[in-house]
């Protein structure tokens, strides 16, 4: 038997949902990183009522509901509709996603430049802004980022990235560029994004295939665009800034971490229900959520990552099976079950199939379900880096009963 993988090809909306097996998975993409309190209850009832009883945080800073049934689905939408958490407008919802760093204070520069380039993205590179000019819509994979002036999101791979720098001038790097270049005010910063946005429309369609990502087509082509010709090149910085680990960061707020990146629905009630309805709750990239204030507020440690060393940091699953068609292996539950014996400054995926959904940027180990010759299930793990070179299979389901034996293998990936 073979170990099919099938590929879903677009990044799901409220409007353009994608079926997987359990239902309907329903993404809700916040404005500038933001829910009010009051939204994570319609979210929390939703999920409570007509979904997986849980709320998915993905790592482009989405939040998603799954297992909506068709029946449901259409009054899901209209709810979310309601509470503000999705456009009335599919064609808008259809827009290129617009991510924004969860780093800002309230009415500052880079909040600014993010509901500017929001704007933009709707009124002029939505499906049918750009149908007017004679192009096809932006593959949904493509993605414009406003990050924090660390630049702490760059591991999103967004297309287009635009900050507000330290001397309060305006960068905008194309993919993962080292250069990038610097406006003085945000419109033009702005005006820059959306042309090269509308550059890449236009030309990917000219190549075959098309690419669906600026990245690869930067690789044949250079754009030359009248906003780009005036705009200072200088040096950005791609290290990228580290990640903020749950606890309180006297800057920014308390960040708590989901298990897994996914908050139980009940826990957020929880939550929801001891903050004031327009407080508000940002989504981080890193499957954690950000109070911007130092709340005091009754956490379930079952439900919740309060703690930088708290060892389910060091595992991430996929959906795996029962809910995946496609996985051999109870991905979530297997990773749980062995976070304890991942070592620390490791951090180990685990994969229902080869496919590597969700595959955390920062993995440096990997354990996959994989079919063998007979078409039965079998657990292998690897070093992340080597994701091709030959792993060392371990027997099923010995996997979730000898976690010492997972631990030195773990240790034995790095000798
Ligand atoms: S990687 Fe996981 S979620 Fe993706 S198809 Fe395979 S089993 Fe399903």
């Amino acid at each position: 038997m073979t170990d099919s993988i099938k590929i879903q090809g677009w990044c799901p909306t409220a409007w353009q949902p994608m079926r997987a097996q359990d239902g309907w998975m329903v993404r809700v993409r916040p404005h500038c990183a933001s829910l009010s309190v009051a939204q994570w209850r319609v979210l929390a009832d939703l999920a409570l009522k007509h979904a997986h009883p849980q709320i998915e945080l993905t790592r482009l800073g989405n939040v998603q509901l799954r297992g909506v049934s068709q029946a449901q689905l259409d009054g899901v939408r209209a709810q979310l509709i309601a509470a503000g958490l999705v456009p009335e407008d599919a064609d808008a919802d259809l827009a290129p996603a617009v991510h924004c760093t969860p780093l800002y204070r309230r009415n500052d520069a880079t909040q600014a430049l993010a509901q500017l380039l929001a704007r933009a993205a709707v009124q002029r590179l939505s499906p049918q802004a750009l149908a007017r000019r004679g192009m096809a819509a932006l593959p949904s994979k493509f993605g414009l980022l406003v990050d924090d002036p660390a630049r702490r999101m760059q591991a999103m791979g967004a297309d287009l990235q635009l900050w507000v720098s330290a001397d309060q001038g305006y960068g905008l790097a194309l993919a993962d560029s080292t250069q990038a270049y610097r406006f003085a005010h945000p419109e033009e910063a702005v005006d820059a994004a959306v042309e090269i946005a509308a550059w890449f429309a236009a030309e990917r369609t000219t190549l075959v295939p098309a690419p669906t990502r600026l990245r690869a087509l930067l690789a044949q082509r250079t754009p030359q665009l009248p906003a780009l010709q005036t705009a200072p090149l200088i040096a950005a910085d791609a290290s990228g800034g580290a990640a903020l680990a749950p606890g309180l960061h006297s800057d920014h707020g308390r960040i708590i971490g989901a298990p897994l990146g996914r908050i139980a629905a009940a826990a957020m009630h929880e939550l929801a229900m001891q903050l004031p309805a327009d407080a508000e709750i940002r989504v981080t990239p890193w499957r954690s959520l950000l109070l911007p204030y130092d709340a005091v507020v009754a956490l379930d440690a079952a439900h919740w990552i309060t703690a930088p060393d708290d060892v389910r940091l060091r595992v991430s699953a996929c959906t795996g099976a029962p809910r995946c068609a496609q996985g051999h292996a109870p991905a979530q539950t297997l990773a749980l079950s062995l976070a304890a014996q991942v070592p620390p400054h490791t951090h180990l995926h685990v994969s229902g199939c080869a496919k590597f959904c969700a595959l955390s940027a920062d993995a440096t180990a990997l354990l996959v379900a994989r079919l063998d010759a007979g078409g039965a299930p079998r657990l292998a793990l690897g070093r992340a880096d080597q994701r091709n070179a030959a792993d060392t299979p371990i027997s099923w389901p010995a996997a979730s009963d000898a976690p010492a034996n997972i631990k030195k293998l773990l240790h034995d990936l790095y000798l």
